[in-house]
């Protein structure tokens, strides 16, 4: 049985997707008016791992993540640089693609950009429904949702709704819990914004339901799963249940999931304050994309994580735990017959790692039945008991769950194919070694080589500096 924690209970409960088998999977995605930082990619990474484990599990999964391109954000930013939204957006679009991939989180079925296609014409469609059914009105050329007219307005957040003035207004896309208030769906025409022609008038959409539109584009009226950080339960995903359930009629989303933050040395992460990080900073300090994500989702999605040096070290650690016993395995060349206790471990591992995840994506469960294992064939590697088949039955079982789950155990860089190329990676590679060296981290100096000589490089530390040759060949 799975089980998630559903923001609009409170409650932890049993996961029964609409149609058996089949995932219907929406994720808010960036707002592109800056390049993405870490902090954004603690989210898109528990959404990577939901998504992997319900595939993990056997099931079918849509998942779409729409891009907000249209934004009080974007706008502004697009206006002090002089630049059309496209071609302000566009770099952060790209930047978003290739840190993704970076990471290892599996691409959406669908990235639905808000000015793209007839988007706003789906917006506009809501927006009119709302209209017609009384519960948006207008007010000098702008449509605004009236949340008295929804009676269950405040459900997901529990927010207070006594203090609010009735009929009290607001413009922005986002605003604190504490002003709740009637929301713009559609924004008048402002000198130096987009405007769109429509059937409700010109103007250019509020936020809020770029969402709602997008989701039932590809997912239909009602989905499964909704997620994104605890900072989109109010006002955005308040106001997307709201929009799409009174324009509907139907319930809008069964399961409400939310990450919680990431906070840097114990601060929240903000520009001023210098914490701030993009991934790019990370790699810079010589942390491998593999370990920033393994990081990333060892907390559980709904702690908050404390991104520190020593959390980095620490999930590098952990991380090197398991390779280096991958390493050791695949090199063990003796023959002897299949230990009934390594079967029994890797079946006991399969089992707490399954389990672990099944309960609320409990990814310390998940991790701990791993580190068992490992322990425990450790302790046969030791006494010199384990034979080529039983060390090929666990590398095979870490990297079944690496490559559908965890993704950051296994995989390296490849070593390129082609001469030039090499040479410039095998260079990098022994002067990030020589730099652990100096700073005496002689274990990921170890950890390099052992790269190098997978890659069938081979070292040579010389009086004159460092060698390199391709094994087998005399070249260096
Ligand atoms: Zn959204």
């Amino acid at each position: 049985m799975i089980r998630f924690h559903n923001t609009l209970s409170g409650k932890v409960e049993e996961f029964v997707p609409i149609e058996p088998g089949r995932v219907k999977l929406y994720t808010c995605g960036p707002t592109v008016y800056d390049y993405p930082h870490i902090g954004n990619w603690r989210a898109y990474i528990f959404e990577d791992l939901l998504k992997r484990f319900l595939r993990f599990r056997g099931f079918d999964v849509t998942h779409v993540m729409n891009i907000t391109d249209v934004d009080d954000k974007t706008i502004k930013g697009a206006a002090a640089k002089g630049m059309s939204l496209e071609d302000y957006t566009r770099p952060y679009i790209e930047a978003f693609y290739a840190e993704r991939d970076i990471l290892n989180a599996l691409p959406a079925d669908h990235y639905p950009r808000a000015t793209e296609g007839d988007n706003i014409q789906g917006m506009v469609a809501i927006i009119k429904s709302l209209l017609d059914k009384g519960y948006a009105y207008r007010k000098d050329g702008s449509v605004y949702f009236a949340i008295d007219k929804f009676p269950s307005y405040g459900r997901l957040s529990k927010i207070n709704l006594e203090d609010r003035r009735p009929g009290s207004r607001g413009d922005a896309d986002d605003y604190e819990k504490d002003s709740v208030h009637d929301f713009a769906l559609w924004k008048a025409p402002k000198k130096g914004e987009p405007v769109w022609e429509t059937e409700i008038g010109p103007g250019r959409p509020g936020w809020h339901i770029e969402c709602s539109a997008m989701s039932s584009r590809f997912l239909g009226l009602t989905f499964d799963i909704h997620c994104g950080g605890v900072d989109n339960i109010f006002p955005h995903h308040e106001n997307e249940i709201a929009q799409s359930e009174a324009a509907n009629g139907v319930k809008f989303v069964n399961y409400w999931l939310h990450c919680h933050h990431l906070i840097v040395d114990g601060e929240k992460m903000s520009k001023s304050k210098g914490n701030f990080y993009r991934l790019s900073d990370i790699l810079a300090k010589g942390y491998a994309p593999e370990e920033v994500r393994f990081l990333l989702l060892s907390t559980h999605y709904r702690k908050m994580i404390n991104f520190t040096e020593e959390a980095l070290a620490q999930a590098r650690t952990s991380r090197n735990r398991i390779r280096n016993l991958l390493f050791e395995l695949r090199h063990i060349e003796r023959d002897l017959p299949p230990a009934p206790a390594v079967a029994q471990a890797i079946e006991t591992a399969r089992a707490g790692f399954a389990s672990g995840l099944e309960d609320d994506l409990n990814i310390s469960e998940a991790l701990a039945a791993l580190f068992e294992l490992v322990r425990s064939v450790n302790t046969v590697v030791s006494r010199g008991e384990l034979g080529r088949e039983d060390a090929q039955s666990v590398i095979d079982f870490v990297a079944d769950i690496d490559d559908k789950v965890l993704a950051c155990l296994t995989r390296d860089a490849p070593a390129p194919a082609d001469a030039d190329t090499l040479e410039a990676w095998v260079r990098e590679k022994i002067e990030t070694r020589q730099k652990a060296r100096a700073g005496k981290d002689f274990r990921r100096a170890d950890e390099i080589r052992r790269e190098l000589l997978e890659a069938g490089i081979v070292l040579e530390d010389t009086k004159d500096g460092v060698r390199w040759k391709k094994a087998g060949t005399a070249k260096s």
